[in-house]
């Protein structure tokens, strides 16, 4: 096959480039991704022959200890999918008040699968309390919607849940006879800050969403891991939501090369966070907690009010940041290294006027 070699200008970074601390989700496809991408052999996945998304599918649910596996465009859609898949019109879904599912996808579920929310309060550390999981289970009566998955997430705000903690929660909702969801976007995380296999994590989980547009540095695209008939269903939800892809084998190949280099490397962006942090800990002005930092997210409050100034002056030295409020998330990722780290910390050192 002949191979596609990819013009310079697309993968040498510019003095001007930004650096962005928005998210992970902001980092561009590597040398080698796109070169696995330009080369990437492909078919028709609507036809089921495309041979890269087959090839990720295949590999994502070995690596999550899952029968089989459903690419998707996003993490949006994955949980989507998998909620929709799990529930009928009238049933319920327990996850916590925090969680993305509840909190920031457009309310998928109950608008287009009118399935009920009930969420619960999120504990500081991202966990949710056994007993309010079963106190919120309803039972066999017709007044109530019938109570039928529970939607775990990690990690939460870069906060891990470890076995343990998901565990006990899967055991209790398992024996109320409810099946068991993961929102794993950056399952990843989790699994390589506990030195564990993400499959280790989720063994008591029926169905697991990973993205692979965060820190494993993919332009586009999740995977929907679970058993084969949950992915059949998964799969007909995939193209009603208008998910089926073509040539989706230039996207796949980007996954597959996420999977094969980008999980242990993200023990760099744990590091960085963490070093970052304790920069960041130095500068009076700014706020956070140390301990708060376990993966790759930086949570740090500034002074009340000063939100606008500090985003404008950021942006003024190329510097990307959400700052929508005096709460400002800071997230490491494959586009941020050690030099972009100490040129932000000298910025934020003349903003808060430290010489
Ligand atoms: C980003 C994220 C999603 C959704 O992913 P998109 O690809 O942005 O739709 C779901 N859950 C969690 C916890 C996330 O962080």
């Amino acid at each position: 096959m002949k191979h596609y070699m990819i013009p310079n200008k697309y993968i040498q970074r510019t003095e001007s480039e930004l650096i962005d601390f928005r998210s992970d989700t902001v980092t561009r496809p590597s040398e080698g991704m796109r070169f696995a991408m330009a080369n990437a052999e492909v078919g028709d996945d609507v036809y089921g022959d495309d041979p890269k998304v087959n090839e990720l599918q295949e590999k994502a649910a070995a690596l999550l200890g899952k029968e089989a596996a459903l690419f998707v465009t996003s993490g949006t859609q994955s949980n989507l999918c998998s909620l929709l898949a799990h529930c009928q019109r009238g049933d319920e879904i327990i996850t916590g008040d925090k969680y993305h599912v509840y909190t920031d996808e457009a309310g998928g579920a109950s608008v287009l699968g009118s399935i009920m929310m009930a969420p619960l309060k999120t504990n500081d550390d991202g966990s949710i309390d056994t007993e309010k999981i079963s106190a919120s289970i309803k039972p066999d009566d017709p007044h109530c919607p019938i109570s039928k998955l529970l939607s775990l997430e990690n990690t939460v705000s870069g906060k891990i849940q470890d076995h343990e903690t998901i565990n006990n929660c899967a055991s209790v909702a398992k024996n109320l006879g409810l099946s068991v969801h993961m929102d794993g976007a950056r399952l990843a995380n989790a699994a390589v800050k506990l030195d564990a296999s993400m499959s280790s994590l989720v063994e008591k989980i029926d169905s697991v969403s990973l993205c692979l547009s965060k820190g494993l540095g993919s332009p586009v695209g999740s995977v929907l891991v679970g058993p084969k008939d949950f992915i059949k269903r998964a799969y007909r939800i995939r193209k009603l939501l208008g998910g089926g892809l073509r040539q989706s084998g230039i996207l796949a190949a980007a996954g597959i090369y996420a999977l094969e280099n980008n999980i242990e490397r993200l023990e760099v962006d744990h590091k960085n966070a963490l070093y970052l942090a304790r920069k960041l800990k130095k500068i009076p002005g700014i706020y956070l907690k140390i301990k708060d930092v376990q993966t790759n997210m930086i949570f740090i409050n500034i002074p009340a009010g000063s939100s606008n100034k500090f985003k404008s002056y950021c942006l003024k030295n190329k510097i990307l940041i959400n700052a929508d409020s005096d709460n400002i998330r800071l997230v490491t990722h494959l586009d941020i290294d050690r030099d972009k780290i100490s040129y932000f910390i000298e910025k934020l050192n003349s903003f808060f006027n430290i010489t």
